[in-house]
């Protein structure tokens, strides 16, 4: 059904912006600010590192 398949479409969206927007540890520090600036580049609010990693999700 057209019904369904529009929602999971929907769900992938979701999830992946879930992702982009959440934040992530940072290897550089430990603390849990590293957000995304740029597609794959990623940026601790703490201690300034940039890190490039995943387009949506970072991955440490
Ligand atoms: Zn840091």
């Amino acid at each position: 059904m057209v019904v369904g398949y529009g929602k999971k479409i929907r769900q992938a969206v979701r999830d992946v912006n879930r992702k982009a927007w959440k934040k992530y540890k940072c290897p550089s520090c430990s603390r849990t600010s590293v957000k995304r600036v740029a597609n794959g580049v990623w940026q601790c609010r703490k201690c300034s590192t940039k890190f490039a990693s995943g387009a949506f999700e970072f991955r440490g």
